[in-house]
């Protein structure tokens, strides 16, 4: 039997995945439409993962019995400067979702609630994955940023002017 504390909080997280389905969604179309393919592929993959995330959560309070319900949340963010906006904005959103998951546990820890914090787990070790996937792909940008003011530098070195 599960506390209605932790029934209203697996709710509050099943509308969190939904969001972070869209925002990845909107960050998708977005690279898309601004012909940064390999980051369109990348968040739309992130997307459907998400939803994935939202339908394990469903499944498990419809399986101990509960009601999911399904709440709404505001419009994404439609527009950004940059992959590097997009991967930051990435990075916060993931924080913020392991930090309402750790807040789950620990409610569901305190109520000697053993089905809740076996299931947590898998999301748990899942979110660290996705922090260092987040900060991975936001280091490949910077990277990026670095090597083409490099490359910038040395063609404006090989200009007529410097020579
Ligand atoms: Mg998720």
């Amino acid at each position: 039997m599960i506390s209605k504390k932790v029934v209203k909080l697996i709710n509050q997280q099943i509308t969190m995945e939904a969001e972070s389905s869209a925002i990845y969604l909107a960050m998708a179309t977005w690279a898309d439409h601004h012909a940064f393919r390999g980051t369109a592929a990348f968040m739309y993959k992130q997307a459907e993962e998400e939803r994935s995330h939202m339908y394990k959560f469903i499944h498990f309070l419809n399986e101990v019995g509960e009601h999911a319900e399904i709440d709404g949340f505001k419009a994404p963010k439609a527009n950004y400067d940059g992959i590097a906006e997009v991967f930051e904005a990435s990075l916060g959103h993931e924080r913020k979702v392991t930090a309402s998951i750790h807040n789950i546990m620990t409610v569901a820890r305190s109520e000697n609630d053993y089905a809740v914090t076996s299931f947590l787990k898998w999301f748990i070790d899942e979110q660290v994955e996705e922090e260092a996937t987040a900060q991975q792909a936001l280091d490949i940008v910077k990277m990026a940023g670095k090597v083409s003011l490099y490359l910038a530098d040395k063609e404006i070195g090989a200009m007529k002017g410097a020579k």
